[in-house]
């Protein structure tokens, strides 16, 4: 017989299934929140004009396609840690930070999960509850046990940071903590700048392992602002891990540009600790693509179309706060007591509504809007068509 025979069929991807099924959908007036994608007020996935320009540019200059370097390319990783640590980091110029090009952000997670696993086997895993739901399926592939740290307060729709901070207290050392650096996802809850220096000091205190998350750098208030957890982390002394994606940031999605930057504690450990990361590379895809990450160098380093990029982002980061002030605004218009004015307050692409997995539920079968059962919903897949739409809906199903 087969050797496939006895093969059990695995579970859908929670998301990635929510798109099926709305693939299949044949209302015309289907809306999909589900998915974590910005979409333009068309509901197109726009091709950036700075991220054009770079790509006409570069296939007029026609480049051969040799191999990359294990880690990827130089200028890429450079134009990386100038993002997330500032052009004028000290530590950047001391040569204490390695930064690897990565298949997107999730490639990032993985060749630091991988590496982290050989440096610290035994180590335990901490992400927030809840956290994108790929965190936990990650490291635990990569063999780690994985537990949760207190996160989101529902009754507040905020952070319960006290609780945050007890657990984080009373870790082992040597845990390894997943952090959002900034709109948090699922939840639209981030920490305040003072609560982030807080984080730093448990992590100093307990020696705790921090892995910073960055895959909404300048959708909440802009590029340095959202480095806010970074640059604090930076500022301390401890060494860190960040994952960076520019699936949202470049609209590459499926170029699959990201990378996994380590900071250390001296040039010749950051030296000793690349070769390591270039080990779990090589024995996983050798080495990184050269496209999107050419585009996003090229971006990042010519003045004018760094200057496109952001007026772009900027554009991206308004849209949504747009979509979330109509959204409320639309839900009270439909006559609805609740209160939905926190959805204002909540940053990045994602909203907890608080609407339950049966209300999800009937406003999938009802109305074609699909959301995800927990009730988080992408605001950057509300525009000025759908929106009324989106909040009769949900006006129907929480009256
Ligand atoms: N981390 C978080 C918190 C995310 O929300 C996502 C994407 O949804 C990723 C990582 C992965 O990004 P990428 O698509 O670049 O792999």
């Amino acid at each position: 017989s087969s050797i496939f025979a006895a093969v059990e069929m695995a579970p859908r991807d929670p998301i990635l299934g929510l798109n099926e099924s709305f693939n299949a959908d044949t209302r015309s007036t289907k809306v999909n929140l589900g998915v974590g994608v910005y979409f333009d007020d068309n509901g197109k996935i726009p091709l950036l004009a700075a991220v054009k320009a770079a790509e006409e540019a570069r296939l007029k200059a026609a480049p051969p396609r040799g191999y990359q370097p294990i880690e990827g390319s130089p200028a890429y990783n450079q134009a990386v840690q100038n993002l997330l640590l500032g052009k004028d980091s000290a530590l950047i110029a001391n040569g204490q930070v390695i930064t690897a090009q990565a298949l997107g952000g999730t490639g990032a997670l993985k060749i630091g999960a991988d590496y982290l696993k050989r440096l610290s086997p035994n180590a335990k895993v901490y992400i927030s509850d809840p956290s994108w739901e790929n965190h936990r399926a990650l490291f635990e592939s990569a063999g780690f046990v994985v537990e949760n740290y207190p996160y989101y307060d529902a009754a507040t729709r905020g952070v319960n940071f006290a609780g945050m901070k007890a657990c984080l207290n009373s870790l082992e050392a040597g845990s390894i903590i997943i952090l959002h650096a900034c709109c948090h996802n699922p939840t639209g809850a981030d920490l305040s700048d003072a609560q982030w220096q807080e984080v730093v000091d448990v992590c100093r205190a307990r020696g705790l392992v921090p892995f910073l998350d960055m895959a909404y750098q300048g959708f909440a208030d802009g590029i340095d602002a959202d480095a806010v957890a970074v640059r604090a982390f930076s500022a301390s002394g401890l060494q860190f891990f960040v994952s960076s994606s520019f699936s949202k940031s470049f609209s590459l999605y499926g170029e699959r540009v990201g990378a996994l930057s380590v900071i250390t504690a001296s040039k010749e450990e950051a030296g000793r600790v690349l070769s390591q990361v270039k080990r779990v590379i090589r024995t996983n895809y050798s080495n990184p693509p050269i496209h999107g990450g050419a585009l996003v160098a090229a971006v990042l380093s010519s003045p004018e179309l760094r200057q496109m990029w952001e007026t772009e982002l900027a554009g991206m980061r308004d849209r949504i706060r747009a979509m979330r002030t109509g959204l409320v605004e639309a839900i009270k218009a439909q006559g609805v007591a609740q209160d939905f004015s926190f959805v204002v307050q909540q940053r990045g692409m994602f909203s907890y509504t608080g609407l339950t997995a049966a209300q999800v539920e009937r406003m999938k079968d009802e109305f074609g809007i699909y959301a995800v059962s927990t009730g988080r919903i992408c605001l950057a897949a509300l525009n000025t068509k759908n929106l009324e739409y989106v909040a009769k809906a949900i006006a129907a199903v929480t009256k």
